[in-house]
């Protein structure tokens, strides 16, 4: 399943005027790819991911994701779009204060009306141990580091099987060994899995990892070497 933005301009109210995040962006992500988008902080990198996962609709622009053109959907259609084909993991991942990171994870197959039998507590187990989470499971939020939660985040994110993943900054509470260890396994499930993968990273020493890496600069997109 691809994911392709055209001509996205999204601006937001500010004060008397009107702010543009989003400048005329395309984005052209084939399945089985990974594109990073850098830039410095303001350029509208989040903003572009919320377009892409459809939670934000722009003032201007296609969304399509997977060939269904977004923009003609309802909003419980975008929400089941959201919840069946995609992987969203945000800069703060809002876990449930009083789940297990085990539960966190389970509970996004019981949203979806499959988390009846013990597949999706092994699957979840399964997840925790890719995301290197091992003997974790059952701690709660609390009792888990910030680089822990980030990665209780992008493991919830896989339950689905999502065949559109966007990550904003995966790596910001993780060293840079385990921030390496986490663009690794999101290269290598975008192959493996065949997702459209969009991730927003500040971290240019990996930028191997991605297939095309975009700029943002002031709400446009530019083409930067891998
Ligand atoms: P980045 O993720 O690259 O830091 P953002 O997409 O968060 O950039 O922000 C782009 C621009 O849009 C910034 O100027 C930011 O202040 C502004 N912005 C982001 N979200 C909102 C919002 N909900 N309301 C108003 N302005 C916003
Ligand atoms: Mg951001």
């Amino acid at each position: 399943m691809s994911l392709f933005l055209e001509d996205i301009t999204l601006t937001y109210e500010d004060g008397d005027g009107r702010l543009t995040a989003l400048d005329d962006v395309g984005l052209d992500v084939p399945a089985g790819t990974l594109t990073a988008v850098v830039g410095p902080s303001g350029s509208g990198k989040s903003s572009l991911l919320a377009v892409a996962a459809t939670l934000v609709t722009p003032d201007r622009g296609r969304v399509v994701v997977g060939g269904t053109e977004t923009g003609a959907l309802s909003a419980a259609e975008r929400a089941e779009l959201r919840r069946r084909r995609m992987g969203i993991v945000f800069q703060q991942p809002n876990l449930l204060p009083s789940l297990t990171a085990l539960e966190q994870v389970e509970l996004m197959a019981r949203l979806d009306g499959r988390g009846r039998s013990g597949e999706a507590r092994e699957r979840a187990g399964k997840l925790l141990d890719t995301v290197g989470l091992t003997g974790l499971a059952h701690r709660r939020p609390h009792q888990l580091s910030g680089g822990q939660r980030q990665r209780v985040g992008i493991a919830r994110a896989l339950m689905n099987e999502p065949a559109v993943l966007l990550v904003d900054e995966p790596t910001s509470a993780l060293d840079h060994e385990r921030g390496g260890a986490v663009l690794e396994l999101l290269g290598r499930l975008t192959r493996e899995w065949g997702t459209a993968t969009v991730l927003v990273t500040h971290d240019r020493s990996r930028l191997g990892v991605a297939d095309r890496v975009v700029e943002m600069v002031d709400g446009r997109a530019g083409v930067a070497a891998p």
